[in-house]
C-alpha cells in the first residue's frame, strides 16, 4: 500500500536531486516532473479514503464476507432518518450512521432511535465544515471531541468510529485521530446520492458494483435516498445479502468503554 510516510521522504530526496540536475545541467524538467508527481500523489491520497495514504482506514471487508454488506448513512440525523430506520427494520438490516454533532442536537430523538433499534453511531464532526481539508490538527480535534461529547450526552455512547467529511484525509486528520484514538471508516461503494438527482442512476451505481464485504455510502438527508432504499433493500434481500453494522462487519469495537 502506498503511504505518505514512505513516499514523502522519497519525493524530497528525488526533488533535491532533480533540483541539482537543474542547477548544474540547465534543465529543470525532472524537477517539475517530481513536483507534479508529489502534488498529484498528495491530492489523490487526500481524496481517496481507500488508499489509507496518510493514516490507516477501513473501507471494506476483503475476505470471508459472503453475502454480507454494511450500509452506512452520513450527515444525519434528519427528518428523513425515521423512514430510513423504518425500512431497515422491515428487512432486519443493521446500519451505521455517521452523525454530525449539530444534527444530533437538532434531532436528539432520532439519534436515540438509531441506538434503540440496534444500529451503530459514528462521528462525522460537530459542524461538517466546508473547509475541513484545510483545518489544523487542533481544529480537527475540537470538531471530533465536540461531536463525541454531544453524542455521549444524547445517547450515552462515545463513538470510536470517525468518517471524515468529504472522505478527506491529510496530515492534520491523521494526527488528530491519533490523539483522539478514533478509527477512520471509509467506503468501497459510493452511491453519490447527495449529488445525483436521478434515483435510478443512484440505484444502478450501487448495484452495478456491489460486492460482498462492501461498505456502502448513503446520506439519510433526502427523500431521494429513501426512494432508492425502497427499491434497493428488497433487491438486496432477494440476492441473499444482509446488512450489518460496520463493527460487526469488521469485528471492531464501536464505542469507548
Ligand atoms: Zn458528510
Amino acid at each position: 500500500m502506498l503511504k505518505h510516510a514512505i513516499l514523502y521522504p522519497f519525493f524530497l530526496v528525488a526533488g533535491c536531486i532533480a533540483l541539482l540536475i537543474g542547477i548544474f545541467g540547465g534543465s529543470f524538467v525532472w524537477f517539475f516532473v517530481v513536483l507534479l508527481l508529489a502534488v498529484g500523489m498528495t491530492a489523490w491520497g487526500a481524496f481517496d479514503i481507500r488508499l489509507g495514504y496518510f493514516t490507516d482506514t477501513f473501507f471494506r471487508k476483503k475476505y470471508n464476507a459472503q453475502g454480507v454488506i454494511a450500509l452506512s448513512f452520513d450527515d444525519g440525523p434528519s427528518p428523513y432518518t425515521a423512514e430510513v430506520l423504518q425500512l431497515l427494520n422491515a428487512y432486519q438490516f443493521k446500519a451505521t450512521f455517521f452523525c454530525i454533532g449539530r444534527q444530533v442536537l437538532a434531532y436528539p430523538d432520532m439519534a436515540k432511535q438509531i441506538i434503540d433499534e440496534g444500529h451503530t453511531i459514528g462521528n462525522h464532526t460537530y459542524s461538517h465544515r466546508r473547509n475541513f481539508g484545510f483545518l489544523k490538527e487542533k481544529e480537527v480535534v475540537a470538531e471530533l471531541e465536540q461531536c463525541n461529547a454531544i453524542i455521549q450526552q444524547t445517547v450515552g455512547k462515545k463513538p470510536k468510529f470517525f468518517r471524515p467529511p468529504f472522505g478527506i484525509t491529510n496530515p492534520s486528520v491523521a494526527k488528530a485521530v491519533q490523539y483522539t484514538k478514533h478509527q477512520i471508516i471509509g467506503w468501497s461503494n459510493r452511491s453519490l446520492d447527495a449529488v445525483t438527482l436521478e434515483e435510478n442512476k443512484i440505484y444502478q451505481r450501487v448495484f452495478r458494483k456491489l460486492k460482498s464485504g462492501d461498505i456502502i455510502l448513503f446520506h439519510d438527508t433526502s427523500q431521494r435516498t429513501v426512494n432508492v432504499l425502497k427499491r434497493l433493500l428488497p433487491h438486496l434481500q432477494k440476492q441473499g445479502y444482509i446488512s450489518v453494522s460496520v463493527d460487526d462487519l469488521l469485528n471492531l469495537q464501536r464505542y469507548e468503554d
